[in-house]
């Protein structure tokens, strides 16, 4: 059974007219997914704000109320991430929806997927990339206090490096954190360097795969295949958490990777059957995504693939110019791994 979570007020997470992240994205996604009548083969789940004892599972109290301050007058979390009126209520509401996701996987859900969501780029005490709180690791750490989880699988497939998650993480053997990203020599946040496999306990447990701009449908695919399927069999998670981020499609104005529509149908039925092979939980974040058209078809065929619907959009794939290169990543990323996993 798969549930949506949606809330009117997602729309209110928008940092201005002339930024691209403007709010209208999760509304024009359920419009869409009523339109092509997803909605009649999922429940829809309405969320309540997260409280700050929930924030704080994760942020530091100073950092909590600095967002808090910025919020009452309006002002700048970063440079790129205007904190508009009313934000701290917003992005709070946002992590809630994540976890009435989460809770919803104990409670005879086995994917849910909130419209508003995977703020990758919040650390602990600080913040840019239009993150303000990281729902990822708030709901880990949710889930690990009330269900006493162990193994937590992160798969972040947006088109821009998890550093938030992998600063939260990076010394933790619980959470194994898989980033899929455009080389950060060429996009924001510039980190996620394929040789960062994590630290002292955490040794193995992050996973960078930095690829190249013009990265194609197929050799992603492909990397996929060849790295994710079997990290999760090996690591036998109890939960796997995918940030599903767009902005990896060739139209995304922000970054320069060249996936098609079709190519997220294909993702999200490899991250399904991922999930029932292991632990038949999986919670979908739909993160990034700055082309609003683009990325509501984008998330339109996610539902498809969660849901096994055969009537995906498709458009005209674009040549792979990468492919030996990407290759040859993929087998540097496996042998450095070789410690840790076997491939
Ligand atoms: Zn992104």
């Amino acid at each position: 059974m798969i549930a949506i979570v949606y809330h009117e007020d997602y729309n209110k997470y928008d940092l201005g007219t002339i930024h691209p992240l403007v709010g209208d994205k999760p509304k024009k996604t359920m419009e869409l997914l009523k339109k092509k009548k997803i909605i009649d083969e999922t429940d829809i789940l309405i969320p309540e704000t997260a409280k700050e004892t929930d924030l704080l599972k994760v942020h530091d109290k100073n950092y909590v109320d600095h967002v808090k301050k910025l919020s009452e007058t309006g002002g700048w979390l970063a440079s790129d991430t205007p904190a508009p009126k009313g934000i701290y209520e917003y992005a709070s509401l946002a992590v809630g929806g994540t976890l009435l996701a989460g809770e919803k996987l104990f409670e005879g859900f086995n994917c849910t997927a909130n419209l508003l969501a995977g703020f990758h780029h919040a650390s602990k005490s600080s913040s840019s990339g239009f993150c303000f709180f990281n729902d990822i690791a708030i709901v880990i750490e949710y889930i690990r206090e009330k269900h006493k989880l162990q193994r937590f699988l992160i798969v972040d497939l947006d088109v821009h490096h998890a550093n938030g998650t992998q600063e939260i993480y990076y010394t933790d053997p619980t959470v194994l954190n898989i980033s899929f990203h455009q080389d950060g020599r060429t996009l924001y946040p510039g980190t996620g360097n394929i040789e960062k496999t994590g630290k002292d306990n955490g040794e193995g447990y992050t996973i960078n795969l930095p690829l190249p701009p013009g990265t194609g449908s197929k050799s992603y695919l492909n990397a996929f295949d060849e790295i994710i399927p079997p990290l999760t069999k090996q690591f036998r998670p109890e939960i796997i958490i995918y940030q599903c981020g767009v902005d990896t499609h060739h139209s995304d104005p922000l970054a320069d990777l060249n996936l098609t529509h079709q190519t997220y149908f294909y993702l999200a039925q490899k991250m399904k059957e991922l999930s029932s092979k292991t632990c038949d939980k999986l919670l979908v974040l739909f993160g990034g995504g700055y082309n609003s058209s683009a990325s509501v078809y984008s998330y339109y065929n996610i539902m498809c693939g969660l849901l096994g619907k055969k009537d995906y959009l498709k458009e005209e794939e674009i040549e792979d110019i990468n492919a030996a290169e990407i290759e040859q990543l993929v087998d540097k990323l496996k042998k450095n791994l070789s410690s840790w996993w076997s491939f």
